[in-house]
């Protein structure tokens, strides 16, 4: 499997993806907001666009349908209940759904609300997994919940679904967060020096036209929405929250951390 990560350079900061099985060339293309810089890609490494999927319905992540559609006839993949928000969809995925690239390249879906009530996650099937995680998950950071279900939920798919998958799965997701979010984990954890170690090389060196890519268990260390049975996590955050009570549930730590965030 090839995963090419393709910075559109945009004020979002969004990257667009697309995933290559490399016996066939076909291609999925993952968001293509920049259809232009997604397709010349293509062009230019020989493979072919069949299929686009949008992990969300959010005008950043779609936007570049149409004219994809138009360049390559390639068939639109949403959530399933995306219909009514993402125009023209061909396939609805549910969870547990597979989505085959060429020939034997399989990329299962996940059902990972609320950023939006309508958001999917990958996991491909390969040796080392790679999770294409759109606005749910991103570097050193969790998505929003503005436009979509409570933050509770979101812990719960966090718990649930993306906590579990091997450590060894890469990141991929859906904008360039990561010097900000670490500097949101350092606020709320001021004595994580791997965070702190890495926020300086970022400062350093940070190119998203070649970004780092995390593994899980990268993130498990450097991000706070990870990180909620952490002792200075849990004791910076009682100063926010006096209430908080003394041996806090991962669940009450996650729904304030996200609360906090919104104002950070
Ligand atoms: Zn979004
Ligand atoms: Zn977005």
């Amino acid at each position: 499997m090839i995963v090419e990560q393709i910075w559109t350079g945009n004020a979002y900061r969004n990257f667009n993806y697309l995933i290559v099985c490399p016996d066939s060339g076909e291609a999925l293309a993952v968001d293509p907001l920049d259809h232009r810089k997604c397709l010349a890609r293509a062009k230019e490494k020989g493979w072919t666009i069949t299929q686009i999927v949008n992990t969300h319905e959010h005008g950043d992540h779609t936007g570049g349908n149409g004219p994809m559609i138009e360049a390559t006839g390639a068939k639109l993949l949403a959530h399933a209940n995306a219909g009514a928000r993402i125009d023209g969809v061909d396939r609805g995925l549910s969870a547990g759904d597979i989505i085959k690239v060429g020939k034997r390249l399989e990329l299962l879906a996940l059902d990972t609300p609320p950023h939006t009530m309508c958001h999917i996650c990958l996991v491909s099937k390969t040796d080392v997994p790679a999770l294409i995680c759109g606005d749910t998950l991103f570097n050193a950071g969790a998505g929003n919940c503005h436009n979509g279900g409570h933050p509770s939920e979101l812990y719960k798919t966090f718990a649930e679904q993306l906590e579990k998958l091997p450590d060894a799965t890469l990141i991929y997701p859906g904008h360039d967060y990561i010097a900000n979010n670490l500097g949101f984990t350092l606020d709320r954890e001021p004595d994580n020096a791997k965070a702190a170690r890495l926020l300086d090389e970022i400062k350093a060196d940070h190119d998203p036209e070649h970004p780092l890519v995390t593994s899980l268990g990268l993130e498990k260390q450097i991000n706070t929405f990870f990180r909620l049975t952490s002792k200075s996590v849990i004791d910076r955050l009682r100063e926010a929250f006096p209430d908080l009570p003394n041996t806090p549930t991962p669940k009450d730590v996650f729904v304030r951390l996200r609360e906090l965030r919104n104002s950070w």
